[in-house]
């Protein structure tokens, strides 16, 4: 039998009669014919919820102790979902990631899944169960538990389809797709029949959090196909998949957004080999992930370094370049209001005058770029934090992209 994978996204199951609702449309997919996995995330907000009580109590919570906290979220919804299942008389087993064979890295809050250990989900499935798993966590080679970082239940449901072999994994979500730009913020925004895993990537790498990135590039390397859609209504949604003939290759497809970058620049740092390699080495250290870098040409033997960083691991960037700068001689300032405006498309790569479009379009709204960075498919722009919303409505309508 045709092993499906779904996930459903915390709105989803926001509360019991959603739950009950999740059950309904698990129940279905049963009867036309699949063996069913479903991956869930945790009740509506619950998981910011989680970490608000942790900030009460800490300002830098022991990471071990935070995923202990965090992984339980997922827990209470992949059980409630258990016995709604239960009440419609069909047969389910709920699993902690670490019960369903989710392997991990060590790296506490945001853990890399390494294997999945498939064995007790098959003999679940064959025994004509359903297998609800808990989302967004794992289990690391010391048997403490993990989790795989915001928006990881996307992660757990393509890894289990890839593992599995399953047909497809479906991702409902409280969209009926991937639109042309977040829908929340700009409300002509189309939806999006398919996408490349090329296109999503970047999507996802820019902002579209509809899906995690890490979940694309784990679909990608497995070629799992798949389907986000809406837990709301019936209707197809958007397919990520390989690239071929009969997909439109629009030279722009969306735009994206983020709201929390945070820019730090290097003054005067030695203009000699090795210091950007110990700088990103540092971060790379602290398991910083690094996007938008400038170096400056060089003046008298010296240059400015400037790059971005999550906002939310500015605490621990702080903590790196106060050694480093330290051991340079050398200031750094930060600046903790930015955002950046991408666009992407697959189309782009073989046409002209894209970027100079896109620059056009932020100079008339009056929006100063700050860094610039490209890909065959994508081009990112650094601005400031408060002019990313209009940023995106004046881009999506320079290209055209809304209904
Ligand atoms: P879930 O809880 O189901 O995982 P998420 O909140 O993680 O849902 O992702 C869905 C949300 O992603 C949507 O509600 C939407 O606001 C946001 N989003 C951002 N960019 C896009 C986009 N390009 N297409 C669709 N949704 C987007
Ligand atoms: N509950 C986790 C989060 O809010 C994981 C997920 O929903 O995918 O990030
Ligand atoms: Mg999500």
């Amino acid at each position: 039998m045709p092993i499906i994978v779904q996930k459903y996204g915390g709105t989803s199951v926001g509360d019991t009669e959603r739950i009950k609702n999740v059950a309904e449309r698990i129940v279905a997919a049963q009867d036309a014919g699949d063996q069913v996995v479903a991956v869930v995330s945790a009740m509506g907000d619950s998981t910011d919820a989680l970490l608000k009580m942790a900030q009460e109590i800490s300002d830098d919570p022991p990471e071990r102790e935070l995923d202990m906290l965090l992984s339980t979220g997922e827990r209470v919804s992949v059980a409630l979902l258990a016995m709604a299942i239960d009440e419609l008389g069909h047969s389910a087993i709920s699993l902690s990631g670490n019960q369903a064979g989710i392997q991990t890295n060590t790296v506490h809050t945001k853990a890399r899944i390494t294997g999945v250990e498939t064995g007790r989900l098959i003999e679940e499935l064959e025994s004509g169960k359903i297998v609800l798993v808990a989302g967004f966590q794992g289990v690391s080679p010391e048997e403490d538990v993990t989790t795989l970082g915001r928006g990881g239940s996307d992660t757990t449901a393509v890894a289990l389809a890839a593992a599995l072999g399953a047909k497809e994994c479906e991702i409902y979500t409280d969209v009926d797709g991937v639109y042309t730009a977040d829908p929340g913020i700009v409300p002509g925004a189309r939806r999006l029949a398919a996408a490349s895993y090329g296109e999503m990537l970047e999507m996802a790498a820019t902002g579209a959090e509809v899906l995690m990135l890490r979940s694309v590039e784990y679909a990608q390397k497995y070629g799992v196909p798949l389907h986000v859609r809406s837990s709301f209504t019936g209707d197809p949604g958007t397919w990520v998949r390989e690239e071929d003939e009969k997909m439109e290759k629009a030279v722009v497809s969306a735009v994206t957004h983020t709201n929390d970058e945070s820019k730090l620049t290097l003054l005067r740092v030695p203009d000699r080999p090795g210091v950007a390699a110990t700088v990103f080495g540092a971060l790379a250290k602290a398991d910083v992930n690094v996007d938008t870098i400038i170096q400056n040409v060089s003046e008298q033997g010296t240059t400015d370094i400037s790059f971005t960083v999550n906002q939310s691991d500015l605490p621990e960037v702080q903590k790196a370049l106060q050694v480093i700068a330290g051991d340079l001689g050398v200031a750094f300032l930060i600046d903790d209001d930015m955002g950046k405006v991408s666009i992407v498309g697959a189309g782009m790569k073989s046409y002209p005058g894209v970027a100079a479009k896109m620059f056009r379009t932020l100079a008339d709204a009056g929006i100063n770029i700050e860094m610039i960075s490209t890909s065959s498919i994508k081009i990112s722009c650094v601005i400031k934090r408060a002019k990313v919303e209009e940023a995106v409505r004046a881009l999506h309508k320079a290209f055209n992209l809304g209904t």
